[in-house]
């Protein structure tokens, strides 16, 4: 599958945007850059958003890629996520204060929006692709995501901690070509990665023993401020598996 980084860290400076990948031109896996990353041309041929949580950092560009397309004549957009999430979203941000309510924009019959509630675990379709989401322990309900197509697979896990149905359900899957997990901040501030629900180098290298597969490791998610050091820490793990994604860059998955 083609699969495009439209932003791969866990804040937002110049040049660095936050997390959003793109699966073969119209399928967006977290939104934290996409109206930041994509013309306006390509933005109408997003159709269907993958959200793993609420936070920021994964949706604040919903609300512009909206915005903009609203008016472009077939624009329709579909939010998949579990109950908590799709909540979530209804409650802080499409609710008439933050933003408006476009699940009943133009009207309630054929609105711009719809929120599309998943169960973790089971299997859906969306264009060619089979999805399914799994639950990570970060500090807000989230979920990862295996994207699958017929030669192959992606198990991206989105924002974690130390977790384990995530990495027990990726040992499973018969085509995976790849796993995209994050490291958020340096092995110095190991207490703040717990308490937020984020991993560093040291927990990263305990993580990917759980990993039974013999596949590239792509990382995301680090803090602007940290990388440098979140680089040379990582590169200090001595595991040929491990990259960093490259924002810009398109993978051949
Ligand atoms: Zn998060």
């Amino acid at each position: 599958m083609k699969f495009r980084v439209l932003g791969c860290y866990g804040g937002n400076i110049p040049g660095h945007g936050m997390t959003a990948f793109l699966v073969n031109d119209r399928l967006a896996m977290d939104a934290g850059w996409v109206s930041g990353a994509l013309s306006l041309q390509e933005q109408v041929k997003v159709k269907d958003i993958l959200i793993s949580h609420s936070h920021l950092d994964h949706t604040c560009t919903l609300p512009f890629l909206i915005d903009n397309n609203f008016s472009t004549p077939g624009f329709s957009l579909r939010i998949y996520a579990i109950p908590e999430v799709i909540a979530s979203m209804k409650n802080h941000l499409f609710n008439n204060h933050t933003w408006p309510d476009f699940t009943c924009l133009p009207n309630d019959l054929t609105p711009v929006l719809k929120l599309v509630e998943v169960t973790p675990e089971q299997p859906f379709e969306i264009n060619g692709l089979t999805i399914r989401a799994v639950h990570v322990s970060h500090i807000v309900p989230t979920t990862g995501f295996i994207v699958e197509d017929r030669k192959g697979a992606v198990a991206f896990s989105s924002d974690t901690g130390p977790t384990r149905r995530f990495w027990e359900l990726t040992n499973t899957i018969k085509r995976l070509k790849v796993v995209i997990t994050e490291t958020s901040f340096p092995n110095e501030l190991q207490n703040l990665a717990n308490i937020s629900g984020h991993l560093t180098p040291q927990t990263l290298e305990q993580e990917l023993k759980k990993l039974e597969r013999d596949v590239p490791i792509y990382l995301y998610g680090g803090k602007p401020r940290h990388l440098e050091k979140i680089k040379r820490q990582v590169k200090a793990l001595k595991d040929s598996r491990i990259r960093l994604l490259v924002q810009g860059k398109t993978y051949d998955f």
